[in-house]
């Protein structure tokens, strides 16, 4: 019989479900540790294209990130890749790819790939679905980008013009034509990406789309749909409309909801729960339980109640502003959410914005600084506890978004904090 204050036990608490806390967890969980996530929302994985993007400016086109992190973590001591040897990253984007079922996973941390975003922008990306990289524009090619009537926000006639467009400029030679096809759903004239997933689950609605493709290409090398090719077992739905059609298929991940991500989040969550590990979502951190001055445990805010739970370490994947890990106030005074721990970037007074959009923000470095144990530390340099350890966006001194980094260091940091846990544990 498990006494209350023992199911309120765990080795582990991990905070946060993105890729950074799924990724540490799982791993603790698989070497046989007792490990509970707590997550208020579901992280940034539903929302983006579920590539694993490792380096793609600095700010130059990345080539080879692999070769270029040495020069670019010299370049920039303070950026969480400074924390990553090549080596574990390798290690880590293996890991993901045996973890992952829906579909394999491929590529390598030494190859930026060029991929097509739905705004027909080319994307370098390092490790990503099958069902994506034969949308590899880096050599020339011709292409149908194909879209469905009724998915409202994928524009083929976009995503061509700007795909050539983008290309042309770059000196690569890319043809991209539009065409626009009827999903088969009777008088339903408006679907989201996750129903028209679902729908190509079903075989003959799968061909009906492949007849109509068949009809539209021409001598084009390769057909870009939108990343909609099924929830579950995506690898079966791709591979049949590519035999149907008679030609490679790619999937161009949509504006959010994404699929991919849904997909990645589900494989993930399914391999943590199949490994002993536990989920408790939408609950919040608020708060640290100490005893003696030590970290002891959390305090967990679910619906109306307020309950601790215990552990020896806990991770900290709160993936910084963007999921709330650290809330920002007008006067820039910033919070960490979880802990209260010390936040780095720029406070009150300092410049945080810059006048251009697509700037490097000076508030987009904001997050927690760490020592080489991922442990946050306060203004001394010190670590704030012993047993915290922070992993993923909530680590200051990334810009991911122009350094096209963000799942690269989520991967790396989350697989990096449960290697350092798992040595102390023996
Ligand atoms: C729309 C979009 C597009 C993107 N596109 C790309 C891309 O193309 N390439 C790329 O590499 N990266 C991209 N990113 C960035 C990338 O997805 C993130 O950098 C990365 O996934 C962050 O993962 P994470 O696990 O660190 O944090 P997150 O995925 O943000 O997860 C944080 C988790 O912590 C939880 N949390 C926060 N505070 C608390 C609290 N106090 N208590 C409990 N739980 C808490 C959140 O609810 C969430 O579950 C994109 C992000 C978005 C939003």
């Amino acid at each position: 019989m498990i006494s209350a204050a023992q199911a309120r036990h765990a080795d582990v608490v991990v905070i946060g479900a993105g890729l950074a806390g799924l990724t540490a967890a799982t791993r603790l969980a698989e070497a046989g540790l007792r490990v509970l996530v707590v997550a208020k929302g579901l992280g940034s994985l539903r929302l983006a294209p579920a590539t694993i993007d490792i380096l793609g400016y600095e700010p130059g086109l990345v080539g080879d990130p692999r070769g270029a992190l040495p020069g670019f973590v010299a370049a920039h001591p303070e950026h969480p890749y400074a924390l990553v040897t090549p080596q574990l990253l390798d290690d880590s984007v293996q890991w993901l790819k045996e973890h992952v079922d829906f579909c394999a996973y491929v590529g390598d941390p030494g190859t930026n790939m060029l991929l097509p975003t739905a705004i027909g922008v080319p994307r370098p990306s390092a490790v990503v679905p099958e069902t994506m990289a034969s949308g590899d524009v880096r050599s020339s090619v011709s292409l149908v980008i194909a879209g469905l009537r009724e998915l409202k926000d994928f524009h083929p006639a976009l995503a061509a013009e700007n795909l050539q467009a983008a290309s042309a400029a770059a000196g690569r030679d890319v043809s991209a034509r539009p065409v626009l096809l009827n999903a088969p759903v009777g008088s339903e004239v408006d679907l989201s990406s996750l129903a028209l997933a679902r729908r190509f689950e079903d075989p003959a609605f799968r061909e009906a789309v492949a007849a109509q493709l068949r009809a539209a290409v021409r001598d084009e090398q390769a057909i870009g749909v939108p990343a909609v090719l099924g929830l579950g077992q995506v690898a079966p739905v791709w591979s049949a409309l590519q035999e149907s059609v008679g030609r490679p298929v790619f999937e161009i991940p949509t504006i959010p909801p994404s699929v991919p991500g849904f997909r990645l989040a589900s494989a993930l969550q399914d391999r943590l729960r199949r490994a002993g590990g536990r989920l408790l979502l939408g609950a919040a951190v608020t708060g640290p339980e100490l005893r003696n001055g030590d970290l002891a445990g959390v305090r967990v805010q679910s619906a109306a109640r307020q309950s601790a739970r215990t552990c020896r370490w806990v991770v900290l994947a709160t993936g910084g502003l963007a999921s709330g890990g650290i809330d920002v106030d007008l006067s820039l005074r910033a919070r960490e959410s979880a802990l209260g721990l010390p936040v780095s970037g720029p406070g009150p007074g300092a410049a945080a914005f810059l006048p251009g959009y697509f700037d490097a923000h000076p508030i987009g470095t904001i997050g927690l600084r760490v020592d080489k144990a991922l442990r946050p530390v306060g203004a001394s340099g010190e670590p704030v506890h012993s047993n915290v350890l922070a992993a993923g966006a909530v680590i200051a001194g990334a810009r991911p978004w122009q350094e096209k980094s963000g799942n690269g260091i989520s991967l790396a940091t989350g697989y990096l904090a449960a290697d350092l846990i798992l040595e102390e544990a023996g």
